[in-house]
């Protein structure tokens, strides 16, 4: 997996959002969402959420028995 850069953005109130930037081929950069990064690049529960740490599942109880039902 490619790394991105740490880019941070300040919200109002203080809060800090963590970014990336891309450059696009005309020289313009554009702010993506790091989070939303993640997860597109995330392993998924088979209920569609993004998995918690390197668990197999989002982490549901629902979740975690479906799992085990299925080995
Ligand atoms: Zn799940």
């Amino acid at each position: 997996m490619e790394l991105i850069p740490r880019e941070y953005v300040a919200l109002r109130g203080g809060v800090l959002k963590r970014v990336y930037s891309v450059e696009m081929p005309d020289g313009t950069v554009v702010l993506g969402d790091h989070v939303a990064w993640l997860e597109s690049r995330a392993a998924r529960c088979s209920c569609g959420k993004v998995c918690r740490g390197s668990g197999q599942t989002c982490g549901d109880a629902e979740c975690i028995a479906a799992l085990g039902a299925a080995r």
